[in-house]
């Protein structure tokens, strides 16, 4: 094994928040002397940091690993490291499963990515996926985007949906100090970022975790408070979150929101189901009434603010009549975009045991009928775009055809219209709307947003 690997590759499944973790990791590799590879096949020293919230994506990363493992025996200098999720619920079997890996690591230890690899270099496998408490990092992450930054406030998750893996690999709740969160976003700022996501499993959870007051003696301990104390960072001119959670949605964090006017009128409050049973059979804390409740309130203080979530299909013991609940909340609530998936059993949840599971065959015709209804929906709301001047921020080029740039709106509705990266990157520009689709809107620039005056 060589000392020094030079180049690296990080494949990530999942979330934004692995997302996030693998752009810590990619600065951390970065500040060690190593070099992005675009290609795996010409890398030394390849991560997967990996998802396990479905069946399917902890699967994914198996093919790929069968691969890497073949080509460590004609270069065994090759460096193989498993982050995220599926480390984290695996741990010591993976090497079991493939001996080729050097090092194991469970998404709390992302941070400690340099130490962990010196032991590597000198000859051991690693296997890190005790709890610990996340530090923070001084890293320069590697950023996927120059205009848009994922920014965690929230480790962990201390709920207990009974379908959910992530509190077993995630660990338990930690709050980073809110004096970290707005330094690192003051460097953005600095750096020239218009835009961040703070991010957390369950971000309303953030700060209940936290000790005492700020230095200067404020009790910064909920979003709301901390979308307050960030608001004024200069440079920054967007802020979003997620992921939220009915059961802690407040009031208090949707007037902070219309009143703040750098927060984006976009919610991602995922739902899962809109039957009173099977949401407390998910220990989900919240009845569909009281879901409906905070959409009507969200839409009374911002008429127009977009409305995503996420939606499960399929739990155990799901009868007809209440997979019709949810379809019946579906099209009344209207959502702009709803992520959603069949029920998978996963290791170490309490559903996973329960023996009234339903077939991949009911689920899968559940899961098409659902989706059908939210295209459906999501056409009827795009529709309210159509002719509407929408503030865009440009993102990049449209992968599809380079004569348009992409960006999205503060509905985080994607939109494509004419205009030359090199000009617009980062700008926040009016574009007339002029074509409609599901999910993604086309126009033309009116003039930069800056110019409205
Ligand atoms: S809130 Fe529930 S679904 Fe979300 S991460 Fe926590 S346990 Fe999982």
């Amino acid at each position: 094994m060589t000392s020094s690997p030079r180049r690296f590759h990080i494949t990530t499944f999942g979330c934004q928040m692995n997302k996030a973790d693998s752009e810590r990791m990619a600065g951390i590799l970065q500040d060690m002397g190593f070099t992005w590879s675009e290609n795996p096949e010409d890398a030394d020293l390849i991560l997967y940091n990996t998802c396990t919230i479905r069946d399917n994506a902890e699967q994914k990363v198996y093919s790929y690993l069968g691969r890497q493992a073949k080509r460590k025996h004609e270069q065994p200098d090759l460096t193989l490291i498993v982050a995220g999720c599926v480390a984290q619920q695996e741990g010591e079997a993976l090497l079991r499963r493939v001996p080729e890996l050097d090092l194991v690591m469970g998404p709390q230890h992302a941070n400690r990515l340099q130490d962990l690899l010196e032991r590597v270099f000198q000859g051991r496998q690693v296997v890190a996926t005790e709890p610990v408490h996340i530090m923070e990092d001084i890293t320069q992450p590697r950023r996927d985007s120059a205009v848009t930054a994922w920014v965690n406030v929230i480790y962990g998750c201390n709920e207990r949906c009974t379908y959910c893996v992530v509190p077993n690999v995630r660990g338990v709740e930690q709050s980073r100090p809110p004096e970290s969160i707005r330094a690192e976003i003051e460097e953005l700022g600095r750096q020239g970022y218009k835009e961040v996501t703070l991010l957390g499993q369950n971000i309303d959870a953030y700060g209940r975790d936290l000790p005492g007051a700020t230095a200067d003696g404020r009790h910064l301990h909920t979003l709301t408070d901390l979308l307050y104390f960030i608001h004024d960072v200069p440079g920054i001119e967007r802020i979003r979150f997620a992921t939220s959670h009915p059961r802690y949605f407040t009031e208090r964090l949707i007037r902070a929101c219309h009143e703040l006017p750098k927060v984006c009128e976009h919610f991602h409050i995922p739902f899962q189901s809109g039957d009173n049973d099977l949401l407390k059979a998910m220990s989900r804390g919240y009845t569909h009434e009281k879901y409906r409740r905070i959409i009507d309130t969200v839409r009374r203080y911002m008429p127009d603010a977009s409305i995503s979530a996420d939606a499960i299909v399929g739990f155990p013991g799901e009868t007809e009549a209440q997979f019709e609940n949810t379809l019946k909340l579906v099209e009344d609530i209207g959502f702009d975009q709803l992520n959603t998936a069949a029920y998978s059993p996963r290791p170490g949840t309490p559903a996973a045991l329960w023996d009234n599971q339903l077939s991949e065959e009911v689920k899968r015709d559940r899961l098409q009928r659902l989706n059908h209804l939210v295209s459906v929906k999501a056409a009827e709301r795009s529709q309210r775009y159509f002719g509407r001047v929408e503030e865009v921020l440009v993102e990049d080029q449209n992968p599809k055809d380079p004569t348009q740039v992409m960006g999205r709106t503060r509905g985080n509705r994607l939109t494509y219209f004419e205009g030359r990266l090199d000009e617009l990157k980062g700008q926040q520009v009016l574009v007339k709307i002029t074509e409609v689709r599901a999910f993604s809107l086309t126009g033309h620039a009116l003039l930069p947003a800056a110019a409205r005056g």
